[in-house]
């Protein structure tokens, strides 16, 4: 792929995410709307197709003409007699309305990343071709001379030909530059955008703390490091306690309050090597290397206490929804065991504490 189809592809993915937000969200009258909803509706139950909200989205926007682009695919596929089957409908969706997920733009800025590189690695190749073409000229050039007589005539071409060949390589170096120039600055702005992507499929979207699979990544490396090293390492599962009830009693936006509080109080208590992450819903995980056990407990008491010392309130309305207590089971990494075994003591450490009245730190069974 060239650069000139990095710049198209790029280009056209813009232009579906723009086109993703506009239609969706298109302003128009409520007769007009409703018409066009309705004749959606009928289209669809006429092949047998159901109304959900993906396949009435295609619909919609095929019926009131919002995505050219679209209604041209459909047609195309109306057009061709073949039943148009739900999966049809799914990959129309999937063309003009799905926004790539985090770990898709971060596969997408990889591509282009290796892309724009192999496109100096041609262009230097080229200008390597190019020196070795001029070096042939001064090679030829230099034996003629040193044949001895060469007359006006003959040197008159010789000259020529190496003003002609130096010129040319001057050109060619310049727009070299320029190709240079413009691939870096390319290279500088997909580096930060690799950068951000991975940063995103790294982040949980509402913690702002690693995720699920930063967590992962975190616990492969760091207990391959305690097994070479034969260093300490600990890991903290922490769960919630009566979270339901804050979901239950205040809604689920209070619940993502909660959810928000632990994880920066999580942040704040972590030391410079230890990675936080939300490892489930109301779970967290906290791995802590260079750690023995009982350093381990005395910071999740610390961490615990801190937490559940204060009652929760909303600011505005005053209501109180009361302390936020966690229950945290720890276990100690033996070298070289499998993960699965060293996330399960914690996780068993975390349901005795659960069983022992919640609000407490168990260390695993030594
Ligand atoms: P326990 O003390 O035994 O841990 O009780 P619990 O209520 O904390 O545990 P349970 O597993 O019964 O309930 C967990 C709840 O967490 C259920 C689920 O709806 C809720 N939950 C999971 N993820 C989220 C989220 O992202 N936001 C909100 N608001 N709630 C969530
Ligand atoms: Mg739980
Ligand atoms: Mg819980």
């Amino acid at each position: 792929m060239g650069l000139c189809e990095i710049l198209t592809a790029r280009e056209e993915l813009g232009r579906r995410l723009a086109m993703a937000q506009a239609p969706i969200f298109m302003i128009e009258d409520v007769d007009t709307a409703t018409q066009h909803a309705a004749t959606a509706i009928a289209e669809m139950a006429m092949r047998e197709i159901s109304p959900t909200p993906g396949n009435f989205c295609v619909w919609y926007n095929y019926i009131s003409g919002s995505v050219p682009e679209l209604r041209r695919d459909l047609d195309a596929l109306l057009l061709s007699g073949k039943t148009v089957s739900a999966s049809n409908i799914q990959d129309l969706f999937d063309k003009y309305f799905r926004e790539p997920d985090a770990e898709e733009r971060l596969q997408q800025t990889g591509d282009e990343l290796q892309n724009t590189l192999a496109d100096v690695i041609r262009q230097v190749t080229q200008a390597g071709l190019d020196a070795n073409e001029f070096g042939k000229t001064l090679t030829k050039a230099n034996s003629s001379l040193g044949a001895g007589r060469i007359d006006a005539g003959a040197m008159k071409d010789l000259v020529g030909e190496l003003i002609a060949a130096t010129k040319l390589i001057g050109q060619r170096n310049q727009a070299l530059e320029a190709q240079l120039k413009q691939s870096s600055t390319r290279i500088t702005g997909l580096q930060s955008r690799l950068e951000a992507a991975r940063r995103d499929a790294l982040t949980d979207a509402l913690t702002g703390i690693g995720n699920r699979k930063s967590f992962d990544l975190a616990v492969q490396f760091r207990a391959q490091q305690a097994t070479e090293q034969q260093s300490e390492l600990c890991l903290l599962i922490i769960d919630i306690d009566h979270f339901k009830k804050f979901n239950d009693s205040f809604g689920h936006r209070v619940g993502d309050q909660v959810l928000k509080l632990v994880g920066s109080k999580l942040k704040q208590a972590i030391n410079g090597s230890d990675s936080a992450a939300r490892y489930g819903g109301e779970e967290f995980a906290l791995l802590m290397p260079q750690t023995r056990i009982p350093e381990a407990v005395d910071r999740a008491d610390k961490f615990r206490t801190s937490l559940g010392a204060h009652s929760l309130k909303n600011r505005t309305t005053g209501q109180v929804y009361g302390a936020v207590t966690v229950s945290i089971g720890v276990s100690r990494y033996k070298a070289g065991e499998p993960l699965e075994e060293f996330i399960v003591r914690a996780d068993q450490a975390l349901y005795r504490a659960k069983k022992e009245g919640r609000n407490r730190v168990i260390a695993e069974a030594s």
